[in-house]
């Protein structure tokens, strides 16, 4: 296994067949030059090529080898910060965009996996246990601000007597059931969104690393072995993105902090027992602000994630932790064994929301997902192809057309015009 390889998960253990795509060599022309080959650059390379784009994407390692392909698998709903919060960060109206664009991301995502037919386990519901009464009450203001002011009608607040027919945790003092959140299997998402990308004729370069992107008219790519050029560019490297040596990159990087968090995968568990730990079978997380969220797999494990480290470094004893976090959730999950234990980094903003921008005018970035980039990442792909094919085909169809400087410069172009109409003025009489 090399550094570039899927990282060892229970995800990679159990990956759908998928192909391997070739590296960039030699140079190359296109319309639109991608950089990561994660759900964001892979959801914008799928809807440009669609359009008829000719796309590159230049994934340095394996397609879904960052977040994409090692995350909670946990589909939320709205973003990481309540919507009262958004609401008094930028004003009603555009809360209620925000929202309805977060609803339209979750919708997105159901019609790419059945569109493209991607296996990758997709259910929904979702469960918010809250470990105290405070978490509660807060709980019950989300249902309400949610119901009563953007019209949100698939939470449903459940009373701690109820919670044991949702999941066996004795933690919980009660919670909120999402019908509209679910769970997928992260890495078989990201394979499916690449070979329909790849179908609508993308692309995809697998280990073509980046090391430069050149802003202009044309915007350049350069890996180790080729370059591309293209008239417009994307950056979805997120917090995994390479130096990209601009002033720009260094910019974009300012805006997020890489913060690792793990997962572990328990030995299967005879199906029944797995049935009697979460028999609603939905995934769970818990209300705290460094939030635990697991699930059962189809094949009968817990997979549960958590923890934060701000230190960047990996290391074993974080899967013992995790561990130790699990079994003061259900301490009778002793007697199993850990088959697997991985992590990685997720791209937080300092306010939570992610950060979607444009360099030098014809690149564009989206990253920060803050935790709810399962989802939010399609909406970010469609959106930064929607904003290049209106430039494409709209505005630069205006801009493209020639316009010289009148003869003269500033001081003889007045006198040159006049006489330039006093001339057509007399060919019109004649
Ligand atoms: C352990 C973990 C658990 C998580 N759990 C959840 C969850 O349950 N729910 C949720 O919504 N979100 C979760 N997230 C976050 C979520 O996974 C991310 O928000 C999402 O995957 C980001 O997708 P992306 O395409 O923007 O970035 P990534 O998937 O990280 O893809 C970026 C890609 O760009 C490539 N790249 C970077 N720089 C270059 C370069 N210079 N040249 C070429 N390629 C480059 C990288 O190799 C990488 O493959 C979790 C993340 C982690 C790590």
């Amino acid at each position: 296994m090399t550094a570039t390889d899927h990282p060892r998960s229970w995800y990679a253990a159990t990956a759908n067949p998928h192909a391997a795509y070739p590296a960039l060599r030699g140079e190359t022309d296109c319309d639109v030059v991608v950089v990561g080959g994660g759900y964001t650059g892979l959801t914008a390379a799928l809807e440009l090529a669609r359009r008829g784009y000719a796309v590159v994407v230049l994934e340095a390692c394996r397609v879904g080898w960052g977040a994409s392909g090692r995350n909670g698998g946990h589909i939320a709903t709205g973003f990481n910060m309540a919507m009262s919060g958004i609401a008094r960060l930028v004003g009603q109206a555009d809360a209620h965009r925000l929202w309805d664009m977060a609803e339209e991301a979750k919708a997105l995502l159901q019609a790419r996996v059945d569109r493209h037919a991607i296996a990758c386990d997709l259910r929904w519901g979702y469960f918010t246990g809250a470990l105290k009464g405070r978490q509660l009450d807060g709980l019950a203001r989300t249902v309400e601000e949610c119901r009563d002011v953007y019209g949100y009608r698939s939470y449903r607040m459940i009373a701690g007597a109820d919670v044991a027919g949702i999941v066996d945790c004795a933690a919980y003092v009660g919670g909120m059931l999402d019908a509209g959140a679910g769970q997928l299997h992260p890495l078989n998402y990201a394979l499916g969104l690449a070979r329909a990308a790849a179908e609508a004729g993308a692309r995809i370069c697998e280990l073509s690393a980046v090391q430069r992107i050149e802003a202009g008219e044309r915007v350049v790519a350069i890996t180790p072995a080729g370059r591309v050029r293209a008239r417009y560019g994307v950056i979805a490297g997120n917090a995994y993105v390479h130096p990209l040596t601009s002033n720009a990159w260094a910019l974009m990087r300012s805006r997020i902090m890489p913060v690792g968090t793990y997962m572990v995968a328990t030995q299967p568990m005879d199906p029944a027992r797995a049935r009697r730990l979460i028999p609603s079978g939905v995934a769970v997380a818990d209300a705290n602000f460094v939030i635990n969220y697991y699930r059962l797999s189809p094949d009968h494990r817990m997979l549960f994630g958590g923890g934060v480290n701000y230190s960047g470094i990996d290391g074993p004893g974080h899967g013992r932790g995790l561990r130790r976090t699990m079994l003061r959730f259900f301490p009778d999950l002793a007697d199993l064994g850990i088959d697997h234990v991985w992590g990685g980094h997720v791209a937080i903003t300092r306010n939570r929301l992610p950060q979607f921008g444009r360099l030098a005018g014809n690149v564009y970035f989206a990253q920060g997902f803050s935790g709810h980039g399962v989802s939010l990442t399609g909406l970010a792909g469609t959106l930064m192809a929607e904003a290049i094919a209106a430039t494409a085909e709209r505005f630069d169809v205006f801009a493209r057309l020639p316009h010289r400087a009148f003869p003269g410069g500033r001081l003889l172009r007045m006198p040159s015009l006049v006489l330039a109409m006093a001339w057509f003025r007399l060919r019109d009489r004649l």
